[in-house]
C-alpha cells in the first residue's frame, strides 16, 4: 500500500515515509491509494469481536507490508487497553465515550497508536527523531503521554498562550524529560503554521530527522476509524440507519469516520458539528470554502479557522461539492447553546457532556429536528467533562469532581518555554 499526497505534486510513498514525514513535501496530506473493502464476514461477526480484533482487521490492509502481525497485534492491544463504551443517552441517541484513555480525550487513541508505530518504524534510525506538534489543548498531552520516555524521540509541543484550560495547560507543561512545551504568543492557527513551516523547511530537514504528530499524520488517521466500527459492534439492534455526529475542529476524527464508511461500514450520514468556527458547515451550505482566523469558544479544541483535514475531505469527495453534501450535514452552535445543552442533558437525563461532546449532541438534535426520528444517532464524546471543569461548572452552577486520572497533573510544576510567533525562534531551537 502506498500513500499519495492530496496536492498531487510529490510521488506516492510507502507507510514508513508517510508516517515519518507527516506532511508530504508538496505540502499535501497523505491518503492511502486504495481504501480496502472489508469482507461481508467481518460485518456479520462485528458484534462478537473485541475492540483490538476489530482494530486489527481494519488496520492490517494499510500496514501489512511494513508491520508484521506479531508486531501489530500486541501494539493494538496496548493502544486500546481502555474502554470505549457506547452509552444510551436518550431515545435514539447514544454517546460514544472516547475519553477514558490516559489524558481523557479521544486523541489518546491516535496518539498512542502513532507513538508505537513510529517507534517501530524508526527502530533502526541512528538520529534522534524530533516531533513537532501544534495543539489547541488536547493533542499535545495525548502525544506527550504517548511518547514520554520513548528513547530516541524528542517532542516539541506548540500551544497558544492563554487559550487552553488550566488543566490542559498542566497536562501540556508538566512532563519534562523528552517533552518540551512551547508557549506561543499567538493562536492555534499560528502554532499550526509554525509546525508546518518547520516540516517544510529544507535546512531543518537536512540537519534533523523531523516529524509531526498532528492529525495531518496518517498514523493518527488510521486508528481514528477503529471506533466507528466498534460503536456499531456495540449496538445490538440499531433502531434505524446510523448517523454519526462528530464535534470537529481539524476534521481528523470525522475523516476517520469517512474512511470507515469507505471500507464498508453502513452509515447513513455524518454530521460535521462545529462551534462558531463554522468553515465546513458554511462550505456545505454555500459551496464556498473560506478559511478565516479562528475565534475563541468554550469548545477550544475545535477553534480552528483553516481545518487541515479539509484537504483530505476534498480528495475523498473528488473536489465535488455535491458529493460532500450526499454524505455530510454541517451545523454550528454558539457558546450559549453549548452551555444550555450541558445543563439540559444533565438535568433531564443525568448525563454529563463536555463542551465538545455537547456540540456533537446538538448536531444530532438538529438533524432529528429536520429529519424526524427513525434513525440511530451516535455522537462522539471526545473529552472528559472534568477537562473543561470551569465551563461545565458554570453551565451546571455546581462544582465538579476531578477524577484521579486527571487530578495528579494539578500537583506538578509547569515548565514551559515562552516563544514568539516567529518561525525563526522555533527553527533555532530545533537546530540545536
Ligand atoms: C481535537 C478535539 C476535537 C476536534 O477533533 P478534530 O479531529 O480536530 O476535528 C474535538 N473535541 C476534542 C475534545 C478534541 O480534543
Amino acid at each position: 500500500m502506498k500513500f499519495y499526497s492530496t496536492n498531487g505534486q510529490s510521488p506516492p510513498v510507502p507507510l514508513r515515509q508517510a508516517v515519518v514525514q507527516g506532511l508530504a513535501p508538496d505540502g499535501g496530506l497523505y491518503l492511502p491509494e486504495q481504501i480496502p473493502q472489508l469482507p461481508p464476514a467481518f460485518f456479520r461477526q462485528l458484534g462478537t469481536q473485541s475492540l483490538p480484533d476489530i482494530a486489527y482487521a481494519v488496520a492490517r490492509p494499510f500496514l501489512a507490508e511494513e508491520v508484521p502481525p506479531e508486531v501489530l497485534r500486541p501494539l493494538l492491544e496496548e493502544v486500546l487497553d481502555f474502554p470505549i463504551p457506547l452509552v444510551a443517552v436518550e431515545e435514539g441517541i447514544y454517546s460514544l465515550e472516547l475519553y477514558r484513555g490516559p489524558t481523557a480525550a479521544f486523541k489518546d487513541v491516535g496518539a498512542r497508536f502513532m507513538a508505537r508505530l513510529l517507534a517501530y518504524l524508526t527502530r533502526n534510525e541512528s538520529r534522534e527523531l524530533r516531533i513537532v506538534v501544534a495543539t489547541s489543548g488536547d493533542t499535545g498531552s495525548a502525544v506527550a503521554a504517548g511518547f514520554f520516555g520513548v528513547p530516541g524521540i524528542r517532542v516539541y509541543l506548540l500551544y497558544p498562550k492563554g487559550k487552553v484550560s488550566p488543566l490542559q495547560q498542566k497536562q501540556l507543561t508538566t512532563w519534562g524529560g523528552n517533552i518540551t512545551a512551547l508557549e506561543v504568543e499567538g493562536t492555534f492557527d499560528d502554532c499550526q503554521q509554525l509546525a508546518k513551516l518547520a516540516l517544510a523547511d529544507r535546512e531543518l530537514n537536512q540537519r534533523q530527522l523531523l516529524s509531526s504528530a498532528n492529525s495531518i499524520n496518517i498514523a493518527r488517521l488510521i486508528p481514528q476509524s477503529f471506533y466507528y466500527f466498534w460503536a456499531l459492534a456495540q449496538l445490538q439492534q440499531p433502531a434505524g440507519p446510523v448517523v454519526f455526529s462528530v464535534p470537529s475542529g481539524n476534521f481528523g476524527n470525522l475523516t476517520g469516520g469517512l474512511m470507515a464508511a469507505a471500507m464498508g461500514l453502513p452509515v447513513q450520514r455524518f454530521i460535521a458539528a462545529t462551534n462558531a468556527n463554522d468553515i465546513v458547515p458554511h462550505y456545505l451550505r454555500s459551496g464556498q470554502y473560506q478559511p478565516r482566523p479562528s475565534v475563541a469558544t468554550l469548545s477550544n479544541a475545535m477553534d480552528v479557522g483553516n481545518p487541515s483535514n479539509y484537504a483530505r475531505l476534498a480528495a475523498l469527495y473528488q473536489h465535488q461539492h455535491a458529493r460532500f453534501c450526499q454524505q455530510l450535514s454541517g451545523y454550528s452552535f454558539s457558546d450559549a447553546e453549548t452551555r444550555q445543552a450541558i445543563r439540559r442533558l444533565w438535568e433531564d437525563r443525568g448525563y454529563l457532556l463536555d463542551p465538545h461532546g455537547a456540540i456533537g449532541y446538538l448536531g444530532l438534535k438538529q438533524y432529528q429536528a429536520e429529519q424526524g426520528p427513525g434513525h440511530c444517532g451516535i455522537f462522539l464524546e471526545t473529552a472528559h467533562p472534568a477537562k473543561f471543569r470551569e465551563v461545565v461548572e458554570a453551565a451546571l452552577d455546581q462544582p465538579l469532581a476531578i477524577p484521579a486520572q486527571l487530578a495528579h497533573y494539578l500537583q506538578k510544576a509547569e515548565q514551559q518555554l515562552p516563544m514568539r510567533n516567529e518561525f525563526d525562534s522555533l527553527k533555532q531551537l530545533l537546530l540545536v
